[in-house]
């Protein structure tokens, strides 16, 4: 797997921090060239550096994923560093919390913008050069909350995540005579600078209802994402995979309990 990622062009959007950082650090071991996206350039800039310590190539860009101009001008820019674009990691996104009663539809909007029109322009400005690879891969990063679990306050969110799997499903058929995959990684509950300002509580509670009793790392989206734009994964377009410890599986708390 890693020697078939060697020297790919990768785009992570939301590469500054959290999941995408863990994904851009996977890559970039496997010896890829990634160009890290954020709005804020500081900040994909600080983890360009930080990766790139080891000798890697990493390089950062500000654009934002609900604007299509910044999307073309962030495809351009990995094609004018790196040569090419072969893979792009479709993972920026936001989670307020906010129940029915409170959402403001200017809020809805927001989440919807960001996490679902964002995954599409995202994809639609790197479809042109990802065309031109012998190994084009679009991984997105959905969750489990949406298609498979409930929370109270992420109702929006819940609708993207999931919109992003109804996506997919044809995005991937249309892309497919470019020899373009699609799929998507569906993370359970980890450890990030966003999920750690959910509270010590929401984290120590989580940790406890997954069976292998800990919050997944950033490295384990990471490893999944990486697995799906290998050539190894040639022949899968349009699937997901589940990355939560379990976290899913138990029917009851006594289910837990019991084991
Ligand atoms: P995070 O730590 O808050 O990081 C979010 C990243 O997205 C940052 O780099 C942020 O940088 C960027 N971003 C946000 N809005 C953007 C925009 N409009 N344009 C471009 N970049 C933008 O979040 P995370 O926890 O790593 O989550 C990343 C992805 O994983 C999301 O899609 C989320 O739904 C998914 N996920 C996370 C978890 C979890 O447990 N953490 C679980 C399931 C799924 P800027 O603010 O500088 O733009």
């Amino acid at each position: 797997m890693s020697a078939s990622l060697k020297g790919k062009s990768v785009i992570v959007t939301g590469g500054s921090k959290g999941i995408g950082k863990g994904i851009a650090k996977v890559f970039a071991g496997h010896g890829a060239k990634v160009l890290i996206v954020a709005r804020h350039l500081k900040d994909a800039e600080a983890a360009a550096q930080e990766l790139g310590k080891g000798g890697a190539t990493v390089g950062a860009c500000a654009a934002d994923v609900t604007k299509l101009s910044d999307m073309e001008a962030m495809a351009k820019a990995a094609v004018d560093r790196h040569g090419a674009l072969d893979v792009l990691c479709a993972n920026a996104g936001i989670f307020p919390q906010a129940k029915i009663e409170e959402m403001s539809p200017e809020s809805w909007d927001e989440v919807m913008n960001t996490n679902l029109k964002g995954t599409f322009l995202a994809i639609k400005a790197c479809v042109p050069h990802l065309k031109n690879s012998s190994q084009g891969r679009i991984v997105i990063t959905s969750s489990i909350t949406g298609p498979v679990t409930g929370y109270p306050g992420w109702t929006h969110y819940g609708a993207t995540k999931a919109g992003q799997l109804g996506f997919m499903r044809t995005a991937c058929i249309e892309l497919a005579k470019y020899g373009i995959t699609v799929n998507a990684v569906m993370p359970g509950n980890i450890v990030t600078e966003g999920l750690a300002g959910l509270g010590e509580d929401y984290m120590k509670t989580m940790a406890a209802s997954i069976p292998l009793k800990r919050l997944g790392a950033v490295e384990d989206i990471g490893n999944a994402a990486a697995f799906f734009a290998s050539r190894e994964a040639a022949y899968i377009t349009g699937q997901t995979i589940i990355v939560d410890g379990g976290q899913i599986l138990p029917e009851s708390l006594e289910a837990l309990a019991s084991a």
